[in-house]
């Protein structure tokens, strides 16, 4: 979002009129100064917390939107295999919630759901970040919903995370953490749900990453699988063709040799007669 207003970033100290991501670092601390919050009041210093490991999945996440993947979005789970804490998207997927996004940039998103946990909503509102969040919906149930697009900032994202899984939702900071990293390829090329994208995809992967606090970070596995694969389809359809084609040679076939049996038969009667 341009302004004619030059803002100065506090991560580089360049005039930025872009007020989301400075238009020189990508640093969305500029949203701060838009919103006139006191940058020295909050904690995204270099010395902010988050956990080990955040960084480098979150980059990882925006590296596979600016690979052409759809649909990328990254659950993160409380320890291995453990309970699901919350889930950052591709901007892309906020037309879920909103129309009100730029749906042509890739960025890194996540939406917060009010009227689950009133304890964890009472912080949420509570907290620094929280003027950088946009209103999207209210739905039936009086639930509300809250979305903020990072843009391709993985570093200031991982330190706005680390704040609401450790201060909104309570988790303890030493926890360690599991990625799992949902993307598909080849998906059809149209962007977002404004430009009429459809959920037409060869190939679906995932990627796991496990880490957290002092535990390095390390990829454990990556899959590559067809379970929607156009070749699954493909092969699919090939071997109800091949079953049609069998079907309808023995039905042609069985007039024949009901044909040759009754010849046969006639022959081997008239002989012995
Ligand atoms: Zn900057």
């Amino acid at each position: 979002m341009d302004n004619l207003v030059a803002l100065t970033c506090p991560n580089c100290g360049a005039a930025t009129t872009n007020h989301n991501n400075c238009e020189y670092c990508g640093s969305l601390l500029v949203r701060f100064v838009d919103k006139r919050i006191d940058i020295n009041q909050t904690n995204y210093s270099a010395n902010a917390e988050t956990f080990v490991g955040m960084e480098q999945v979150l980059e990882a996440q925006y590296k596979r939107m600016e690979e052409g993947r759809a649909d990328v979005f990254c659950s993160i789970v409380n320890g291995f295999d453990g309970s699901p804490i919350i889930y950052t998207t591709s901007t892309h997927n906020l037309g879920n919630i909103t129309s009100n996004y730029d749906y042509k940039t890739n960025g890194i998103a996540i939406n917060y759901i009010t009227g689950i946990n009133k304890e964890q909503d009472k912080k949420f509102v509570e907290m620094d970040f929280f003027p950088l969040f946009t209103f999207a919906d209210k739905n039936a149930d009086g639930q509300r919903y809250y979305w903020i697009n990072f843009g391709k900032d993985y570093k200031n994202a991982a330190r706005i995370l680390y704040r609401i899984i450790v201060e909104v939702f309570g988790i303890n900071p030493n926890v360690t953490l599991e990625y799992t990293i949902w993307s598909y390829i080849n998906y059809n090329k149209c962007i977002g749900w404004q430009e009429g994208g459809q959920n037409v995809s060869e190939k679906f992967i995932y990627e796991c990453y496990r880490g957290g606090k002092n535990e390095t970070l390390r990829k454990t596995f990556e899959n590559d699988s067809s379970i929607f694969g156009l070749e699954k389809k493909k092969k699919m359809i090939g071997n109800t063709v091949l079953t049609v084609r069998i079907i309808a040679i023995i039905i042609l076939a069985i007039p024949g040799i009901a044909l040759a049996l009754f010849l046969l038969i006639g022959t081997i009667v008239r002989l012995f007669r």
